[in-house]
């Protein structure tokens, strides 16, 4: 029997519609550059972003067709995120932080009609865009005055030109809720990027799940500073999100430094950020030089730290200097990505810190809308609270199906899993713990010893700015963990100091067999460390442990 409901499709443009009537005067703060900061609201960007999209129409982009952006977070790339979308295209946010040849191997794959791309991204679209084969035109997110004198092999538009020239589209176009909205691609650590559809009903479900208590509990009452960019899986769905609930929006543009950050969560009296743990390690280098009473004027709630292990040292900080709470999320493009969230259930309220701090370090619980399973080498599912890690899978719908030019559930075994390339455990309360990906984990004689644990030691040590681990070659165990660490500007700091230090804390045989100082460590576009370098960087390293015959 089918029921009797409206069955309305889930559309993002609904999402503005909503937050247009119901939160037209809450604000969205850009900084487009140091000089230059907009202040605008959801009326107004509804607006605008219905006027682009006529432009869009205007200028033939069809439903189906793919834009492209290189841009930062600004009033403008979120314009672009409803307007695009919003007339059945698709969105394709790039990540200007890979090397040239990928930005151009991701633009031609994807078969982009249209670039709209920052100022300050003029010098990188001039080296890549004449190996651009789709791009039909470049738009420069700038007024007319602004347009810089660029030689580029199609067209040059600003802009501001464009939505100056459209009359406001009168109504969105109904689309199917399963209509393709955004593309993503992932960094392509192995292989080439590989490319994420997400849909206007994935989208949608997956902003219900940010807004949620035991989501990210993002409401009408935050000022969301968005430190993560909106070329890294849609900045973790919060441009939509914050519709649904009418949040105000606080887009920092190019300048993600630690004074700029501070800065901006005062004077915007922030109550939420999200960002990758390095953009908090740079953030801590400035708050902690601030006295108590400047510390005092945040009113930051929560933190939400994603894209990499939280360390426990920004997990602790957070919570000491400005009374925040971390929330850990795990996720990856292939998730939307948000798929499980560290937060607390009823019997851990009122324990210490020191324990609640034990939970905060894991990468949380599924949320709905998203399984979670660990399986063996052998493909049997763990069951939660077993001690021994495995291959995590994720399905459900907001989770990819197929990449970016496949047939559907290409990606996915019999049962429908995806199969997420990480190694984790579930204990028995279904909270997850990453303990590495499956290529970075050190086999040691058969064993397996988690890089992230060591990671997250080291780096808890105060003398400590950021740390890797990678297995090394040894004659005997195979695998031994090597430390690489970058200490804190000036600070002094010897093995024996860090070894030390860790030596209590974690099982004998996970111990470092070496460590190495470096001045700084290589990171991939996301900001996540780049561990296939450092392998190859370290490649002929000699542990001292491993002496011949020994
Ligand atoms: P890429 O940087 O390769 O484009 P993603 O941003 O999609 O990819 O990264 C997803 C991966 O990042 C996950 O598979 C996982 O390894 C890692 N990751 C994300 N969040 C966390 C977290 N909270 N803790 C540990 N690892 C995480």
């Amino acid at each position: 029997m089918n029921a009797l409901m409206q069955s309305n499709a889930l559309l993002i443009s609904k999402l503005l519609e909503h937050a247009a009537r119901h939160h037209p005067d809450v604000e969205i703060v850009s900084h487009v550059n140091a000089q230059q900061c907009e202040r605008t609201n959801w009326r107004q960007v509804a607006q605008r972003a219905a006027r682009l999209a006529s432009a869009l129409q205007a200028r033939g982009i069809q439903p189906g067709a793919r834009v492209a952006t290189l841009a930062w977070n600004t009033h403008r790339h979120l314009e672009l995120y409803y307007a695009v979308s919003g007339i059945g295209a698709v969105l394709h946010t790039v990540n200007p932080r890979l090397f040239p040849d990928q930005i151009g191997y991701i633009v031609n794959h994807a078969a982009d009609d249209l670039l709209f791309f920052d100022l300050g991204f003029a010098p990188l679209l001039a080296q890549v865009a004449p190996h651009l084969k789709s791009v039909k035109a470049f738009v420069a997110l700038c007024s007319r005055a602004e347009l810089p004198a660029l030689d580029l092999p199609g067209p040059l538009l600003s802009y501001e030109g464009l939505v100056a020239e459209a009359e406001p589209l009168a109504q969105w176009p109904e689309l199917d809720e399963n209509t393709a909205s955004s593309l993503c691609y992932t960094s392509g650590t192995t292989g080439n990027p590989k490319g994420v559809l997400y849909s206007h009903r994935s989208t949608v479900l997956h902003s219900w799940a940010a807004c949620a208590a035991d989501g990210l509990q993002l409401r009408a009452h935050d000022s969301v500073l968005l430190a993560v960019p909106m070329f890294h899986v849609n900045a973790w769905g919060i441009p939509y999100a914050s519709a649904m609930c009418g949040a105000k929006l606080v887009l920092p543009g190019p300048d993600l430094g630690g004074e700029r950050l501070f800065t901006l969560m005062r004077d915007e009296r922030c109550t939420f950020s999200l960002g990758v743990p390095t953009v908090w390690l740079g953030f801590f280098q400035h708050a902690e030089k601030l006295d108590a009473a400047t510390r005092a004027e945040l009113c930051l709630e929560r933190v939400v730290v994603g894209g990499s292990a939280a360390p426990r040292a920004v997990i602790e900080k957070f919570e000491h200097l400005f009374g925040a709470y971390v929330i850990q999320a795990w996720g990856m493009t292939e998730t939307s990505p948000l798929a499980t969230i560290c937060n607390l259930l009823p019997r851990h309220e009122g324990i210490p810190l020191e324990e609640r701090f034990d939970v905060q370090v894991r990468q949380g619980r599924a949320i709905f809308g998203v399984e979670i399973a660990v399986f063996d080498a052998e493909g049997r599912r763990l069951p939660d609270g077993s001690h021994t890690p495995g291959e995590l899978k994720v399905r459900g719908p907001w989770v990819v199906s197929a990449y970016y030019g496949q047939e559907p559930g290409a990606s996915l075994d019999a049962d429908g899993w995806f199969d997420t390339g990480d190694v984790a455990l579930i204990d028995k309360d279904g909270y997850v713990q990453i303990t590495d990906r499956s290529k970075d984990v050190i086999k040691s004689g058969g064993e397996w010893i988690s890089s992230i644990d060591l990671e997250n030691l080291a780096v808890g040590h105060p003398k400590v700015k950021e740390a890797a681990v990678i297995g090394a070659y040894h004659s005997k165990w195979q695998e031994r963990p090597l430390l690489i660490v970058v200490p804190n500007e000036g600070a002094q700091l010897t093995s024996e100091e860090i070894l030390g230090f860790m030596q209590d804390r974690v099982a004998r045989w996970w111990m470092p067999d070496d460590v190495v100082f470096v001045d700084e460590l290589p990171h991939t576009a996301t900001g996540k460390l780049q561990k296939t370098r450092l392998r190859e960087q370290f490649r002929g390293h000699r542990l001292p442990t491993d002496v011949p015959g020994g």
